[in-house]
């Protein structure tokens, strides 16, 4: 009798919630941060065919609006659907579908962990990734002598965490027809006139067509397996740094069978095909996929001493780095895009790569004041060149978790001079007014909380460095928060429908479980439910 009576109270609240205006979703009792330029912190928000019709005082939103479901939010803060502004979903999803290499304590290990794989898979050709020799002590890069030992039949390739290098075993170098040491924007090194096994940037294209493909349904698999774990972080959008023409296909079907939620801001890789469909279709929009943007690569990266500077390496006086692209293919690809109305999207670590990238995007200023070209990862800069992003309207994208792993090392490569320009994440602001910000996943973590931190405290996860790294440059915690919304739209051309919690934008937001404030420990957070387009995409499960 009691639920009966419970149950007659239910309709009868429902129906007196009934009159006024009628929408899909009202979310109420909630902190909202709509992160927008006031900084409004409001109640509630009525929701209608995936749009945000009002965000006002709880009354106000209660006594205006009737709907089919009502969420309250427990009093919990609710922010916009963060955006990873440089993730690689793809490369993800070859890591899991390959050796998981990560925190590989030595080369020993590396060769074990590879052998113990073997077993279990007996696989024809072993593809491995996320070693790391900074972590083996000694930082020097290994060579494929024990490998060999192990594997003398089968082809090994083994990337590195960055992705810009590979340690392969002697019977793919033989495979692949690799014999000489030269390679235009990349390094095949080598001791006493043989290959060591260790290729970098460019070098590693000499084996990629060897190392087989993926079946669809694995990549598919292993897309929506890594779009669950962004929900769980709030993460309602990637812009995927880089991506085949063959991918375009994969990330289109999976959005027409509606099992792609998330949004995808694809860069091209600048390859014949990809040009082709650039030129064919403009700027291209299906369903939450957008494509309007190349990415190139200027140098290689800091860890794997690939980053293009102007003087050589603090710890490594033979070496300045590598210019992954000829300067002229980059000029070629910057007046392409400018022509079809392109962004480009550069990846420039070293100083002189940025310095170089800087000079090549100044002359697209000319042309169009607002085209928010991109530099990736802007890791480390003259400072005498910081003007160039204020002059010349030059988006710096930038991840701050690189600067907290990178910590261990990054000032013996770079000097006590150098060092002052490198993940200078509130300087570029200062220049630029805004920062796109992502992870660059799956070298970091996915954990946007963990950007957070990094870009707060300049601390790791285990709260290390004790006074942060290079703490002048850290950013305040709205900062970060725009440059994972707001701004990363901007960055994207999308700030009319996404970033803040507006009238009239995309209802893609997220209830956070703990609040977001500016902790000086790392503890961990998550969404407690997440939305895209007013509909929930994720909700945590219940038992946690
Ligand atoms: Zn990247």
């Amino acid at each position: 009798m009691k639920y009966v009576l419970l149950g007659f109270l239910f309709v009868l609240s429902l129906s007196s919630c009934m009159k006024g205006i009628h929408v899909d979703l009202v979310v109420h009792n909630a902190q909202i941060h709509c992160l927008d330029d006031q900084n409004t912190i409001s109640q509630a928000m009525a929701i209608k065919d995936g749009k945000i019709i009002e965000v006002g005082p709880e009354r106000q939103i209660l006594n205006k609006y009737s709907a089919d479901e009502f969420v309250d939010a427990e009093g919990k803060e609710i922010y916009p659907g963060f955006t990873d502004a440089h993730g690689h979903i793809l490369l993800y999803v070859k890591q899991k579908l390959s050796l998981d290499l990560l925190d590989c304590k030595s080369l020993n290990e590396l060769v074990t962990r590879t052998e113990k794989y073997q077993q279990k898979g007996q696989k024809k050709f072993i593809v491995g990734r996320g070693w790391d020799q900074s972590l083996w002590g000694a930082d020097s890069m290994p060579d494929n002598t024990l490998l060999n030992k192990a594997f003398p039949n089968i082809p090994v390739c083994l990337y590195r965490v960055d992705g810009h290098a590979a340690l392969v075993n002697d019977c793919l170098l033989n495979l692949a027809g690799i014999s000489s040491t030269k390679v235009d924007g990349g390094e095949i090194r080598s001791r006493n006139g043989k290959c060591t096994g260790l290729l970098l940037d460019k070098a590693m294209d000499l084996v990629q067509d060897k190392i087989p493909r993926f079946s669809d349904k694995e990549i598919k698999d292993a897309i929506l397996e890594i779009q669950e774990e962004l929900f769980q972080y709030g993460i309602t959008g990637v812009h995927e740094a880089g991506i085949d023409f063959e991918d375009i296909a994969i990330f289109k079907s999976l959005m027409e069978s509606k099992q792609l939620k998330l949004a995808i801001y694809a860069m091209l890789m600048p390859s014949e095909k990809n040009k082709r469909f650039a030129s064919e279709n403009g700027v291209y929009r299906y369903k939450n996929l957008s494509i309007r943007s190349f990415k190139m690569f200027a140098d290689g990266a800091l860890g794997s001493k690939g980053a293009l500077l102007k003087n050589p390496y603090s710890d490594d006086h033979q070496h300045h780095g590598l210019l992954t692209t000829p300067l002229s293919e980059m000029q070629e690809l910057s007046k392409f895009c400018s022509k079809i109305g392109y962004q480009l999207n550069t990846h420039a670590i070293g100083d002189s790569a940025n310095n170089i990238i800087l000079n090549l995007y100044k002359n697209e200023y000319l042309i169009n004041k607002d085209h928010r070209w991109r530099i990736e990862h802007a890791q480390v800069i003259d400072r005498n060149d910081l003007h160039f992003f204020s002059d010349f309207a030059i988006f710096p994208s930038v991840q701050p978790t690189h600067a907290v792993s990178d910590q261990r090392w990054a000032e013996s490569r770079l000097g006590k001079e150098r060092i002052k320009g490198a993940y200078a994440y509130k300087s570029l602001l200062e220049a630029f007014g805004m920062v796109a910000i992502g992870t660059d996943f799956p070298i970091e973590l996915t954990n946007p909380f963990l950007t957070i931190f990094a870009a707060t405290q300049r601390k790791n996860k285990d709260n290390l460095p004790n006074d942060g790294f290079l703490i002048e440059e850290q950013l305040s915690l709205e900062q970060v928060l725009k440059g994972m919304t707001s701004w990363a739209a901007f960055a994207a051309f999308e700030e009319n429908n996404k970033g803040t919690i507006s009238k009239g934008k995309e209802a893609t937001f997220f209830i956070v479980k703990r609040p977001i404030w500016n902790e000086m420990t790392f503890s961990p957070n998550f969404a407690y439910s997440t939305y895209i387009s007013g509909k929930m995409v994720y909700k945590e499960d219940e038992l946690n």
